[in-house]
Protein backbone atom coordinates (compact mmCIF):
# COMPACT_ATOMS: atom_id res chain seq x y z
CA UNK A 1 0.00 0.00 0.00
CA UNK A 2 1.54 3.56 -1.43
CA UNK A 3 0.77 6.44 1.34
CA UNK A 4 0.71 9.27 -0.93
CA UNK A 5 0.93 13.16 -0.58
CA UNK A 6 -0.84 15.06 -3.48
CA UNK A 7 0.80 18.63 -3.99
CA UNK A 8 -2.03 20.28 -6.15
CA UNK A 9 -4.76 18.19 -5.96
CA UNK A 10 -7.11 20.00 -7.22
CA UNK A 11 -5.57 21.01 -10.31
CA UNK A 12 -5.03 19.04 -13.89
CA UNK A 13 -2.39 16.60 -12.78
CA UNK A 14 -3.64 16.51 -9.09
CA UNK A 15 -7.76 15.20 -9.93
CA UNK A 16 -6.07 12.38 -12.64
CA UNK A 17 -3.82 11.64 -9.73
CA UNK A 18 -6.87 10.96 -7.54
CA UNK A 19 -8.73 9.26 -10.23
CA UNK A 20 -6.03 6.83 -10.32
CA UNK A 21 -6.37 6.56 -7.00
CA UNK A 22 -10.08 5.76 -6.92
CA UNK A 23 -9.38 2.99 -9.24
CA UNK A 24 -6.63 1.34 -7.21
CA UNK A 25 -7.94 1.68 -3.21
CA UNK A 26 -5.95 -1.83 -2.30
CA UNK A 27 -2.34 -0.14 -3.77
CA UNK A 28 -2.63 3.95 -2.74
CA UNK A 29 -3.78 5.63 0.06
CA UNK A 30 -3.88 9.30 0.53
CA UNK A 31 -2.43 10.62 3.51
CA UNK A 32 -1.96 14.48 2.51
CA UNK A 33 -3.65 16.87 -0.15
CA UNK A 34 -2.31 20.31 -1.04
CA UNK A 35 -4.08 22.85 -3.14
CA UNK A 36 -4.52 26.96 -3.18
CA UNK A 37 -7.93 28.26 -3.44
CA UNK A 38 -10.46 26.07 -4.76
CA UNK A 39 -11.93 25.68 -1.49
CA UNK A 40 -14.81 23.70 -2.79
CA UNK A 41 -13.29 20.89 -5.02
CA UNK A 42 -11.05 20.71 -2.24
CA UNK A 43 -13.77 19.63 0.54
CA UNK A 44 -14.96 17.56 -1.93
CA UNK A 45 -11.63 15.29 -2.47
CA UNK A 46 -11.54 15.50 1.64
CA UNK A 47 -14.87 13.93 2.17
CA UNK A 48 -14.08 11.30 -0.83
CA UNK A 49 -10.03 10.41 0.05
CA UNK A 50 -10.20 11.16 3.78
CA UNK A 51 -6.81 12.45 4.25
CA UNK A 52 -5.29 12.75 7.55
CA UNK A 53 -3.74 16.36 6.66
CA UNK A 54 -4.62 19.45 4.37
CA UNK A 55 -2.54 22.29 3.55
CA UNK A 56 -4.18 24.87 1.79
CA UNK A 57 -4.05 29.02 1.49
CA UNK A 58 -6.36 29.83 3.99
CA UNK A 59 -7.39 26.89 6.38
CA UNK A 60 -10.43 29.08 8.49
CA UNK A 61 -12.00 29.12 4.84
CA UNK A 62 -11.99 25.54 4.14
CA UNK A 63 -13.24 24.82 7.47
CA UNK A 64 -15.82 26.72 7.08
CA UNK A 65 -16.74 25.24 3.86
CA UNK A 66 -16.31 21.70 5.19
CA UNK A 67 -18.63 22.43 8.48
CA UNK A 68 -21.16 24.00 5.98
CA UNK A 69 -21.43 20.76 4.47
CA UNK A 70 -20.78 18.20 7.48
CA UNK A 71 -17.45 17.22 6.31
CA UNK A 72 -15.91 15.58 9.07
CA UNK A 73 -12.62 17.84 9.38
CA UNK A 74 -8.83 16.86 8.71
CA UNK A 75 -5.48 18.43 10.32
CA UNK A 76 -5.53 21.51 8.56
CA UNK A 77 -2.35 23.39 7.53
CA UNK A 78 -0.45 25.98 5.74
CA UNK A 79 3.13 23.60 5.89
CA UNK A 80 3.57 22.38 2.65
CA UNK A 81 6.92 20.94 3.31
CA UNK A 82 5.62 19.08 6.74
CA UNK A 83 3.43 17.17 4.03
CA UNK A 84 5.94 16.16 1.48
CA UNK A 85 8.15 15.05 4.33
CA UNK A 86 6.14 13.14 6.66
CA UNK A 87 7.70 9.50 7.50
CA UNK A 88 3.64 8.23 6.65
CA UNK A 89 4.12 9.19 3.79
CA UNK A 90 6.09 7.19 1.07
CA UNK A 91 4.76 9.03 -2.75
CA UNK A 92 4.79 12.71 -3.26
CA UNK A 93 3.01 13.75 -6.62
CA UNK A 94 4.46 16.99 -6.94
CA UNK A 95 1.50 18.64 -9.07
CA UNK A 96 1.75 22.10 -7.97
CA UNK A 97 1.73 24.72 -10.63
CA UNK A 98 4.83 27.34 -10.39
CA UNK A 99 7.64 28.06 -7.90
CA UNK A 100 5.10 27.76 -4.71
CA UNK A 101 6.21 23.85 -5.74
CA UNK A 102 9.69 23.92 -5.66
CA UNK A 103 10.15 24.01 -1.83
CA UNK A 104 8.37 21.31 -0.57
CA UNK A 105 9.43 19.30 -3.77
CA UNK A 106 13.06 19.41 -3.18
CA UNK A 107 13.01 18.35 0.91
CA UNK A 108 10.99 15.48 -0.57
CA UNK A 109 13.62 14.30 -2.92
CA UNK A 110 15.77 15.00 0.00
CA UNK A 111 13.82 13.16 2.42
CA UNK A 112 14.24 9.97 0.02
CA UNK A 113 10.53 10.16 -1.09
CA UNK A 114 8.89 8.20 -4.72
CA UNK A 115 8.86 11.49 -5.84
CA UNK A 116 6.02 11.97 -9.15
CA UNK A 117 7.29 15.13 -10.48
CA UNK A 118 4.73 16.91 -12.93
CA UNK A 119 6.08 20.56 -11.80
CA UNK A 120 7.93 21.51 -14.30
CA UNK A 121 10.18 24.53 -11.94
CA UNK A 122 11.62 22.04 -10.02
CA UNK A 123 14.18 21.09 -12.59
CA UNK A 124 13.87 24.27 -15.11
CA UNK A 125 14.81 26.74 -12.01
CA UNK A 126 16.11 24.14 -9.63
CA UNK A 127 17.92 21.37 -11.97
CA UNK A 128 21.46 20.87 -10.21
CA UNK A 129 20.31 21.81 -6.90
CA UNK A 130 17.73 18.98 -7.27
CA UNK A 131 19.78 16.14 -9.12
CA UNK A 132 22.32 16.45 -6.49
CA UNK A 133 19.83 16.31 -3.73
CA UNK A 134 18.23 13.09 -5.61
CA UNK A 135 22.05 11.20 -6.02
CA UNK A 136 23.04 12.12 -2.39
CA UNK A 137 19.31 10.62 -1.41
CA UNK A 138 18.58 7.87 -3.66
CA UNK A 139 15.32 8.75 -4.25
CA UNK A 140 12.97 7.62 -7.04
CA UNK A 141 12.16 10.84 -9.15
CA UNK A 142 9.82 9.31 -11.69
CA UNK A 143 8.76 12.03 -14.10
CA UNK A 144 4.96 12.65 -15.15
CA UNK A 145 5.22 14.78 -17.88
CA UNK A 146 4.22 12.62 -20.82
CA UNK A 147 7.07 13.00 -22.72
CA UNK A 148 9.57 12.36 -19.85
CA UNK A 149 8.07 9.08 -18.55
CA UNK A 150 7.92 7.88 -22.37
CA UNK A 151 11.46 8.66 -22.83
CA UNK A 152 11.34 6.81 -19.12
CA UNK A 153 10.10 3.77 -20.80
CA UNK A 154 12.18 3.71 -23.98
CA UNK A 155 15.17 3.59 -21.32
CA UNK A 156 14.67 0.11 -19.84
CA UNK A 157 15.05 -0.98 -23.20
CA UNK A 158 19.19 -0.82 -22.76
CA UNK A 159 21.88 0.85 -20.87
CA UNK A 160 22.11 4.36 -20.28
CA UNK A 161 25.50 4.96 -22.15
CA UNK A 162 24.37 2.75 -24.88
CA UNK A 163 21.22 5.70 -25.63
CA UNK A 164 22.74 8.19 -28.21
CA UNK A 165 19.97 10.50 -28.51
CA UNK A 166 16.79 11.50 -27.62
CA UNK A 167 13.75 12.88 -29.02
CA UNK A 168 10.85 14.60 -27.65
CA UNK A 169 7.63 14.75 -29.80
CA UNK A 170 5.64 18.01 -29.61
CA UNK A 171 1.67 18.48 -31.09
CA UNK A 172 2.99 22.13 -32.67
CA UNK A 173 0.21 23.42 -30.38
CA UNK A 174 -2.77 25.06 -31.96
CA UNK A 175 -0.68 27.72 -34.47
CA UNK A 176 1.25 24.88 -35.97
CA UNK A 177 0.78 26.36 -39.28
CA UNK A 178 -0.14 30.09 -38.32
CA UNK A 179 2.19 32.11 -40.31
CA UNK A 180 4.48 34.33 -38.69
CA UNK A 181 2.93 37.72 -40.02
CA UNK A 182 -0.47 36.34 -37.94
CA UNK A 183 1.15 35.12 -34.92
CA UNK A 184 0.98 38.89 -33.35
CA UNK A 185 -3.18 39.02 -34.13
CA UNK A 186 -3.93 35.53 -32.06
CA UNK A 187 -5.81 35.52 -29.49
CA UNK A 188 -5.72 34.14 -25.84
CA UNK A 189 -8.89 31.62 -26.83
CA UNK A 190 -7.50 30.54 -29.62
CA UNK A 191 -4.07 29.98 -27.49
CA UNK A 192 -5.63 27.96 -24.74
CA UNK A 193 -7.55 25.71 -27.26
CA UNK A 194 -4.84 23.16 -27.26
CA UNK A 195 -5.30 20.49 -30.55
CA UNK A 196 -5.10 17.43 -27.71
CA UNK A 197 -4.36 17.91 -24.09
CA UNK A 198 -6.67 19.17 -21.31
CA UNK A 199 -4.52 21.40 -19.19
CA UNK A 200 -3.78 24.02 -16.84
CA UNK A 201 -3.97 27.56 -18.39
CA UNK A 202 -0.07 28.29 -17.94
CA UNK A 203 1.44 24.86 -19.69
CA UNK A 204 -1.57 25.26 -22.03
CA UNK A 205 -0.07 28.52 -23.72
CA UNK A 206 3.23 27.58 -23.33
CA UNK A 207 2.42 24.79 -25.75
CA UNK A 208 1.28 27.28 -28.16
CA UNK A 209 4.46 29.00 -27.71
CA UNK A 210 6.66 25.76 -27.19
CA UNK A 211 8.17 27.29 -24.80
CA UNK A 212 7.10 24.17 -22.80
CA UNK A 213 8.66 22.41 -24.88
CA UNK A 214 11.96 24.04 -24.31
CA UNK A 215 11.12 23.28 -20.70
CA UNK A 216 10.61 19.85 -21.50
CA UNK A 217 13.97 19.51 -23.76
CA UNK A 218 15.66 21.42 -19.96
CA UNK A 219 14.01 18.63 -17.76
CA UNK A 220 14.93 15.76 -19.96
CA UNK A 221 18.91 16.97 -19.87
CA UNK A 222 18.91 16.93 -16.16
CA UNK A 223 16.76 13.80 -15.78
CA UNK A 224 18.51 11.67 -17.92
CA UNK A 225 22.12 12.86 -18.40
CA UNK A 226 21.70 14.63 -22.14
CA UNK A 227 23.71 17.26 -23.40
CA UNK A 228 20.99 20.25 -25.13
CA UNK A 229 22.39 18.86 -28.48
CA UNK A 230 21.96 15.52 -27.88
CA UNK A 231 17.47 16.19 -26.98
CA UNK A 232 15.82 16.93 -30.09
CA UNK A 233 12.24 17.73 -30.57
CA UNK A 234 10.21 16.66 -33.68
CA UNK A 235 6.23 17.99 -34.35
CA UNK A 236 3.79 15.10 -33.86
CA UNK A 237 0.36 16.33 -34.08
CA UNK A 238 -0.87 13.06 -32.79
CA UNK A 239 0.62 13.34 -29.40
CA UNK A 240 0.59 9.58 -29.41
CA UNK A 241 4.48 8.95 -29.79
CA UNK A 242 5.74 10.45 -26.50
CA UNK A 243 8.97 10.16 -27.15
CA UNK A 244 12.04 8.07 -28.49
CA UNK A 245 15.28 6.92 -27.88
CA UNK A 246 17.58 5.96 -30.25
CA UNK A 247 20.79 3.73 -29.46
CA UNK A 248 24.04 3.82 -30.81
CA UNK A 249 22.96 0.68 -33.37
CA UNK A 250 20.72 3.23 -34.70
CA UNK A 251 17.73 1.28 -33.37
CA UNK A 252 15.41 3.80 -31.89
CA UNK A 253 12.45 2.63 -29.51
CA UNK A 254 9.41 4.81 -29.10
CA UNK A 255 6.51 5.05 -26.55
CA UNK A 256 3.35 4.83 -27.53
CA UNK A 257 0.00 5.27 -25.35
CA UNK A 258 -3.10 7.15 -25.16
CA UNK A 259 -3.18 10.43 -24.88
CA UNK A 260 -4.47 10.65 -21.45
CA UNK A 261 -2.26 11.97 -18.35
CA UNK A 262 -3.47 9.10 -16.02
CA UNK A 263 -1.15 6.83 -18.28
CA UNK A 264 2.06 8.15 -16.75
CA UNK A 265 0.92 9.39 -13.56
CA UNK A 266 -0.37 5.39 -13.31
CA UNK A 267 3.37 4.48 -14.16
CA UNK A 268 4.96 6.91 -11.81
CA UNK A 269 2.88 5.54 -9.05
CA UNK A 270 3.69 1.64 -9.83
CA UNK A 271 6.95 1.55 -11.26
CA UNK A 272 8.85 -0.73 -11.54
CA UNK A 273 5.79 -2.86 -11.89
CA UNK A 274 2.58 -2.14 -14.28
CA UNK A 275 -0.77 -2.34 -13.50
CA UNK A 276 -3.97 -2.66 -15.81
CA UNK A 277 -4.19 0.23 -18.12
CA UNK A 278 -6.14 2.94 -16.28
CA UNK A 279 -7.93 4.53 -19.94
CA UNK A 280 -8.93 2.83 -22.95
CA UNK A 281 -6.09 1.51 -25.03
CA UNK A 282 -5.21 2.04 -28.56
CA UNK A 283 -7.56 0.44 -30.98
CA UNK A 284 -5.10 -0.98 -33.76
CA UNK A 285 -8.06 -1.98 -36.09
CA UNK A 286 -8.19 1.31 -36.95
CA UNK A 287 -6.01 2.59 -39.55
CA UNK A 288 -3.94 5.63 -38.44
CA UNK A 289 -1.19 7.64 -39.62
CA UNK A 290 1.76 9.61 -37.99
CA UNK A 291 3.52 12.95 -38.75
CA UNK A 292 6.34 14.03 -37.77
CA UNK A 293 8.45 17.20 -38.98
CA UNK A 294 10.93 19.22 -37.05
CA UNK A 295 10.05 22.24 -35.49
CA UNK A 296 10.19 26.18 -36.94
CA UNK A 297 12.10 28.24 -34.22
CA UNK A 298 11.97 31.25 -36.60
CA UNK A 299 7.86 31.00 -35.90
CA UNK A 300 8.77 29.41 -32.05
CA UNK A 301 11.53 31.82 -30.78
CA UNK A 302 10.98 30.58 -26.92
CA UNK A 303 12.09 27.16 -28.34
CA UNK A 304 15.39 28.54 -29.11
CA UNK A 305 15.68 30.78 -26.08
CA UNK A 306 15.45 27.24 -23.60
CA UNK A 307 17.96 25.87 -25.63
CA UNK A 308 20.16 28.48 -25.70
CA UNK A 309 19.42 29.05 -21.46
CA UNK A 310 20.11 25.38 -21.02
CA UNK A 311 23.74 25.96 -22.65
CA UNK A 312 24.21 29.04 -20.66
CA UNK A 313 23.89 26.87 -17.51
CA UNK A 314 23.79 28.47 -14.28
CA UNK A 315 20.50 30.51 -13.12
CA UNK A 316 19.13 31.05 -16.91
CA UNK A 317 16.86 28.41 -17.07
CA UNK A 318 15.66 29.90 -13.89
CA UNK A 319 15.35 33.28 -15.59
CA UNK A 320 13.68 32.03 -18.41
CA UNK A 321 10.89 30.20 -16.41
CA UNK A 322 10.13 33.25 -14.18
CA UNK A 323 9.92 35.64 -17.21
CA UNK A 324 7.82 33.36 -18.93
CA UNK A 325 5.36 33.11 -16.16
CA UNK A 326 4.93 36.55 -16.22
CA UNK A 327 4.74 37.03 -19.70
CA UNK A 328 2.14 34.10 -19.86
CA UNK A 329 0.32 36.00 -17.48
CA UNK A 330 0.35 39.60 -19.04
CA UNK A 331 -0.68 37.70 -22.53
CA UNK A 332 -3.85 35.85 -20.19
CA UNK A 333 -4.85 39.24 -19.24
CA UNK A 334 -4.46 40.75 -22.76
CA UNK A 335 -1.49 42.98 -22.20
CA UNK A 336 0.63 41.64 -24.53
CA UNK A 337 0.78 40.13 -27.71
CA UNK A 338 1.53 36.71 -28.30
CA UNK A 339 4.85 37.30 -30.01
CA UNK A 340 5.78 39.36 -27.38
CA UNK A 341 5.84 36.69 -24.47
CA UNK A 342 8.93 35.24 -26.22
CA UNK A 343 10.33 39.22 -26.53
CA UNK A 344 9.62 39.53 -22.85
CA UNK A 345 11.90 36.48 -22.09
CA UNK A 346 14.67 37.18 -24.67
CA UNK A 347 15.03 40.36 -22.93
CA UNK A 348 14.64 39.44 -19.11
CA UNK A 349 17.53 37.18 -20.10
CA UNK A 350 19.73 39.42 -21.58
CA UNK A 351 19.17 42.18 -18.81
CA UNK A 352 19.92 39.54 -15.71
CA UNK A 353 23.37 38.28 -15.42
CA UNK A 354 23.79 34.54 -14.88
CA UNK A 355 25.16 32.82 -12.00
CA UNK A 356 25.79 29.73 -9.90
CA UNK A 357 22.61 28.24 -7.89
CA UNK A 358 23.58 27.21 -4.42
CA UNK A 359 20.05 27.05 -2.79
CA UNK A 360 16.54 27.48 -2.74
CA UNK A 361 16.76 30.99 -1.42
CA UNK A 362 19.26 31.84 -4.76
CA UNK A 363 17.03 30.20 -6.89
CA UNK A 364 13.75 32.10 -4.59
CA UNK A 365 15.51 35.43 -5.13
CA UNK A 366 16.48 34.90 -9.09
CA UNK A 367 13.07 34.24 -9.63
CA UNK A 368 12.25 37.45 -7.73
CA UNK A 369 14.35 39.95 -9.39
CA UNK A 370 13.54 37.69 -12.87
CA UNK A 371 10.06 38.87 -12.34
CA UNK A 372 10.53 42.35 -11.57
CA UNK A 373 12.37 43.18 -14.86
CA UNK A 374 10.01 41.39 -16.55
CA UNK A 375 7.10 43.32 -15.23
CA UNK A 376 8.87 45.78 -15.97
CA UNK A 377 9.15 45.06 -19.32
CA UNK A 378 5.64 44.54 -19.81
CA UNK A 379 4.43 47.73 -17.64
CA UNK A 380 6.30 50.18 -20.19
CA UNK A 381 5.39 48.01 -23.21
CA UNK A 382 9.13 48.42 -24.34
CA UNK A 383 9.44 44.93 -25.55
CA UNK A 384 10.68 44.42 -28.91
CA UNK A 385 9.26 42.22 -30.92
CA UNK A 386 11.44 40.75 -33.73
CA UNK A 387 10.46 40.23 -37.39
P1 LIG B 1 -3.35 23.51 -12.77
O1 LIG B 1 -3.29 24.98 -12.93
O2 LIG B 1 -4.49 22.75 -13.32
O3 LIG B 1 -3.27 23.14 -11.18
C1 LIG B 1 -2.34 23.73 -10.33
C2 LIG B 1 -2.50 23.20 -8.91
O4 LIG B 1 -1.57 23.88 -8.06
C3 LIG B 1 -3.89 23.46 -8.33
O5 LIG B 1 -4.24 22.40 -7.49
C4 LIG B 1 -3.67 24.74 -7.50
O6 LIG B 1 -4.61 24.90 -6.46
C5 LIG B 1 -2.31 24.41 -6.93
N1 LIG B 1 -1.59 25.54 -6.39
C6 LIG B 1 -1.23 26.68 -7.04
N2 LIG B 1 -0.54 27.48 -6.20
C7 LIG B 1 -0.47 26.82 -5.01
C8 LIG B 1 0.11 27.13 -3.75
N3 LIG B 1 0.77 28.27 -3.54
N4 LIG B 1 0.01 26.21 -2.75
C9 LIG B 1 -0.64 25.04 -2.94
N5 LIG B 1 -1.21 24.69 -4.13
C10 LIG B 1 -1.13 25.59 -5.13
O7 LIG B 1 -1.97 22.97 -13.31
P2 LIG B 1 -1.67 21.53 -13.97
O8 LIG B 1 -2.23 20.44 -13.12
O9 LIG B 1 -1.98 21.56 -15.41
O10 LIG B 1 -0.07 21.49 -13.86
C11 LIG B 1 0.60 21.30 -12.64
C12 LIG B 1 2.09 21.20 -12.95
O11 LIG B 1 2.30 20.04 -13.74
C13 LIG B 1 2.63 22.39 -13.76
O12 LIG B 1 3.94 22.66 -13.38
C14 LIG B 1 2.57 21.87 -15.20
O13 LIG B 1 3.54 22.49 -16.02
C15 LIG B 1 2.91 20.40 -14.98
N6 LIG B 1 2.40 19.50 -16.02
C16 LIG B 1 1.06 19.47 -16.31
C17 LIG B 1 0.58 18.63 -17.30
C18 LIG B 1 -0.88 18.53 -17.60
O14 LIG B 1 -1.28 17.71 -18.43
N7 LIG B 1 -1.73 19.32 -16.96
C19 LIG B 1 1.49 17.79 -18.09
C20 LIG B 1 2.86 17.86 -17.65
C21 LIG B 1 3.28 18.69 -16.67
P3 LIG B 1 -6.02 25.70 -6.67
O15 LIG B 1 -6.54 25.32 -8.03
O16 LIG B 1 -6.85 25.14 -5.55
O17 LIG B 1 -5.75 27.15 -6.52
Amino acid sequence: MRNITVLGSTGSIGTNTLDVVRRSRDAFRIHALAAGRNFDLLATQIAEFKPRVVVVSDPDRLAAVLRERSIPMPELSRDLVAIATDSAVDTVMSSIVGVAGLEATYEAVRAGKRVGLANKEVLVSGGALVMDAVRASGCELIPVDSEHNGAHQCLRAGRRREATRLILTASGGPFRDTPKSAMAFVTRAQALKHPTWKMGNRITIDSATLMNKGFEVIEACWLFDFAPAEVDVVVHPQSTVHAMVEYNDGSVIAQICATDMRMPIQYALTWPDRAPAPVPKIDWSESRSWDFSPPDLDRFPALRLAYESMAAGGSATCTLNAADEVAVEAFLEERITFPEIASTVEETLQRIPHRQVGSIEDILTIDGESRVIARALVARGSVQVRV
